[in-house]
This record gives structure tokens, C-alpha cells and sequence, in this order.
């Protein structure tokens, strides 16, 4: 097995039988050997039935699904950890990611044998919307600015990369996952590809601006403590502030108080955040629940 090709399939029905299609039609014709493991993230719509024909079809289509929707990071570990190609790939149902650049990053990626990843980029965010547009580049800035793992503005899971980088990555415990900082936190050689992404043909992205916030604080969270001694220095900051203007003023104005109780609210909300981690990776939930295997030759294949 040359190619180990991981889709993540929410809700996703209308596209799955196109996806599959060009996807399959353009490695074939470059010889490439190939798995595409489709995992079904709990769709509440018909993308598990389409799924299950698909893989009839084309043995080369293998379907892990989920009890219930664990969110994309999920279904990307365990495409992970149920993949067996020399090269990975992680690719969209949504045909946002196109064939000829997972071949191009393939190709790329055998041309360049001291390299271990290929990665691509958005070169172009043209395609969506100016809000999602705006929150984005503020997430890369901030996250450069505190983050321990650099990430490149615009990096995508859209990669190829050798199976060393996937044992790395599936080797690590941690339950609340960001595969992005993840791929930064592990190394290994890595060049970037640009890429636009194509217009979503059917239905909308999955990515509210809620979740998308969430996953974006985790993400800080997940690879920098910068944020708790944030906490800290702003502490003293306020505390010099207050006791200067008690020393000058004899007491503390209403608006001072006020003003403390604000930053006094945001650093307990940066700890709380931090806790949440703590307490969710001490639970040890494991990230997903397997209700259906189709196509692996394992002993879990029911
Ligand atoms: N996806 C998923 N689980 C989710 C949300 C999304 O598996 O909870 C999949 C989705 O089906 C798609 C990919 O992740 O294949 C990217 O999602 P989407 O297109 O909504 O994100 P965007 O392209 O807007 O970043
Ligand atoms: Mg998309």
C-alpha cells in the first residue's frame, strides 16, 4: 500500500459520490496504490448509507464511524491510527481539496526524499466569508505571538506525508487534540505548497464562528503557558496601579474597582481554561468512539 488517504465526512452525503470518484479516478491513473479511509464523524444526514455503497463498490474504500459527532481532530486520529501506507494523506469530503494537489504533494514528497511532510498552505481565502476571513488571521497572529509551536498563516491539514510522521503523531497521548500545532510540536523536514482551496460546491462549512473560536483558544492553550504569565504580570501590574493610586488618592476610585474586577474576571477565565484541559485529559475519555468498521482485516472489523 503506497497511499493511505484519510477523509473526514460530516455531514456530507451530497458529495461523497463525486469526492470519491475524482479522487479514485486520478490516483489510478498515476498507478498509485491507495486506501481511502472515509470516517463518518456521527452525520446526521444519509453519509453513512452513501458510505456503505461506496465501499461495496470500490474495495479500496475503507469506513470507520462514529457513535456520535466527535468533531474533525477525532476523525483525523483515528484515520491515523487505522492507516497502513507508506505515504499519508489527510484530505476534506468536501471537494474543497483538490486530486491534482494531493498528487502534486505526493509527487513533491518523492522527489524530495530528505523531506518528511509536504504541507500545504492557503495562498487564497478568497472563497470565504470576510468575518471567518478577519477572525482567522487574527487566531495566526495571536497564536504566533504565544505559542511555543509557530504555525504558517494559512496551514492546512491538507498534507502528505511518511508513515514515521503519523507514528509520531498517533504516539502522543494527549486527548484534546490540534493536529496543526501538532505537526509543528513533532517536526520532522517539512515544505509548504500553496493552494487555493475550491469553492465549497455543496452545502456549508461545519466551522460556526463559536467553534471556531473554541478550537482556535485550544489551540493556543494546547502548545503555550504564555497565557498564565500573562495572568500573572498583569497581577502585578494592577496591583502597583491600585496601591499607588490608594497611596496618592487615599482610596480606590468606583472606576478602579471596577477596572480590577474586569481584569480579574479575564485572568480567572484564562485559569478556568486552563483547567478545563486538566480536567478533561484526567477523565481520559478516549477522542472517539468506533460504532462501525468497514474494509480493515483486523480483529475489531465487525
Ligand atoms: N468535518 C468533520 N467533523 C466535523 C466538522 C467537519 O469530520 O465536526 C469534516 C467535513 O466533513 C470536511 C472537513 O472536516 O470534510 C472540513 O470541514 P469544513 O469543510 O466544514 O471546514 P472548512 O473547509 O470550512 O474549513
Ligand atoms: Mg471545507
Amino acid at each position: 500500500m503506497e497511499l493511505s488517504v484519510i477523509v473526514p465526512c460530516y455531514n456530507e452525503a451530497q458529495t461523497l459520490d463525486e469526492f470519491q470518484k475524482v479522487v479514485s479516478e486520478a490516483l489510478k491513473k498515476k498507478k498509485i496504490t491507495y486506501e481511502l479511509i472515509m470516517v463518518d464523524d456521527g452525520s446526521s444526514d444519509s453519509t453513512m448509507e452513501k458510505l456503505e455503497l461506496i465501499a461495496k463498490e470500490n474495495k479500496n474504500v475503507k469506513v470507520i464511524s462514529f457513535s456520535k459527532n466527535f468533531g474533525k481532530e477525532a476523525a483525523m486520529l483515528a484515520g491515523l491510527e487505522n492507516a497502513t501506507g507508506k505515504y499519508i494523506s489527510i484530505m476534506d469530503s468536501d471537494l474543497q481539496h483538490t486530486p491534482e494537489v494531493l498528487i502534486n504533494m505526493y509527487n513533491k514528497l518523492l522527489e524530495n526524499p530528505e523531506y518528511d511532510v509536504v504541507a500545504s498552505y492557503k495562498e487564497s481565502r478568497c472563497n470565504e466569508k470576510p468575518l471567518r476571513r478577519t477572525l482567522t488571521s487574527i487566531f495566526y497572529r495571536i497564536n504566533n505571538m504565544l505559542s511555543d509551536v509557530k504555525l504558517l498563516p494559512g496551514a492546512s491539514d491538507f498534507r502528505v506525508f511518511k508513515s514515521c510522521v503519523k507514528d509520531a503523531i498517533i504516539s502522543l497521548p494527549e486527548k484534546t487534540r490540534f493536529l496543526k500545532g501538532i505537526f509543528s510540536w513533532v517536526g520532522f523536514n517539512t515544505i509548504y505548497v500553496p493552494y487555493s482551496p475550491a469553492k465549497r460546491v455543496y452545502g456549508e462549512s461545519k466551522w460556526s464562528i463559536t467553534k471556531l473560536i473554541k478550537y482556535s483558544l485550544g489551540g493556543i492553550i494546547s502548545f503555550s503557558n504564555k497565557p498564565l504569565i500573562f495572568t500573572f504580570i498583569i497581577g502585578i501590574i494592577s496591583f502597583l496601579v491600585c496601591f499607588i493610586n490608594f497611596i496618592l488618592m487615599g482610596n480606590l476610585s468606583n472606576r478602579t474597582i471596577i477596572l480590577l474586577i474586569g481584569i480579574l474576571m479575564l485572568c480567572i477565565g484564562i485559569i478556568a481554561l486552563y483547567i478545563s484541559r486538566i480536567y478533561s485529559n484526567l477523565l481520559s475519555r478516549p477522542s472517539y468512539i468506533i460504532r462501525k468498521k468497514i474494509g480493515f482485516i483486523d480483529k475489531e472489523n465487525k
